[in-house]
């Protein structure tokens, strides 16, 4: 199969094929449709798998057709969020995105600990469709009011047993609790027992559960 077989945004599909990627991976290929559509999705995938390209083709796409609809003339605040355990995975998942988003026009920004807080809060003010962040240090931002969940519709927890192992359910929980609890929700894990499904359970609508 091909990318071209999913409804995804132009400025997507030509970036994947100028980088060089061309047939999705099978929890591509499993996820995007559901994710496409709207739905919630569970996804039991490792590291390595593609689940960052599988759900970041989904958010993309949504955030694209947002923008779409609404022009959304003035300042953005966030309609995307990827939630994950540490910065070293935000930093790969935003140079996995960022390229992708800028073709398509959208705004990413990342939130992690370590960084410099100010630099931050002046991207979040200039204005950032998707947010790719670590827990502890975005409900800072919230905290701060120098982040806004409001309008966050699409909200992806990518290696949710590694958060949950850290001890960060609260500050996702949270974080969670600040979106619009009818947006649409993805959840990326290597394990989906334990703190991992009272989270599902708590958070997810109705999620159609995909292995590979
Ligand atoms: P991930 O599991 O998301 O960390 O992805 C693992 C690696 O696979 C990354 O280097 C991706 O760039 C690459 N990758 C993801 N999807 C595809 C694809 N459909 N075709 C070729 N490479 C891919």
């Amino acid at each position: 199969s091909s990318f071209a077989d999913f409804a995804l945004p132009k400025p997507l599909l030509e970036t994947l094929r100028r980088t060089g990627i061309e047939s999705p991976f099978p929890i591509q290929t499993a996820t995007l449709p559901d994710a496409l559509a709207g739905r919630d999705v569970l996804g039991r995938a490792q590291t390595g798998s593609g689940k960052t390209l599988a759900f970041g083709l989904a958010l993309l796409t949504r955030l694209h057709q947002a923008r779409q609809r609404d022009g959304r003339p003035g300042k953005r605040s966030p309609r995307g969020l990827v939630l994950v355990p540490t910065r070293e995975l935000a930093m790969q998942v935003s140079e996995a995105l960022q390229p992708l988003g800028k073709a398509a026009g959208l705004h990413c920004a990342t939130i992690v600990g370590g960084m410099s807080f100010q630099r931050q809060s002046l991207a979040l003010e200039r204005g950032a469709d998707l947010v790719i962040a670590t827990p502890g240090r975005l409900a800072d931002h919230t905290r701060q009011g120098t982040c806004s969940l409001s309008e966050v519709a699409f909200v992806t927890l990518d290696e949710a047993d590694q958060m949950a192992d850290m001890g960060f359910l609260p500050q996702v929980t949270e974080i969670l609790r600040m979106t619009p609890s009818d947006g649409q929700r993805m959840l990326f894990s290597a394990s989906l027992d334990g703190e991992v499904a009272t989270l599902v359970r708590d958070h997810l609508s109705n999620p159609r559960e995909h292995s590979v």
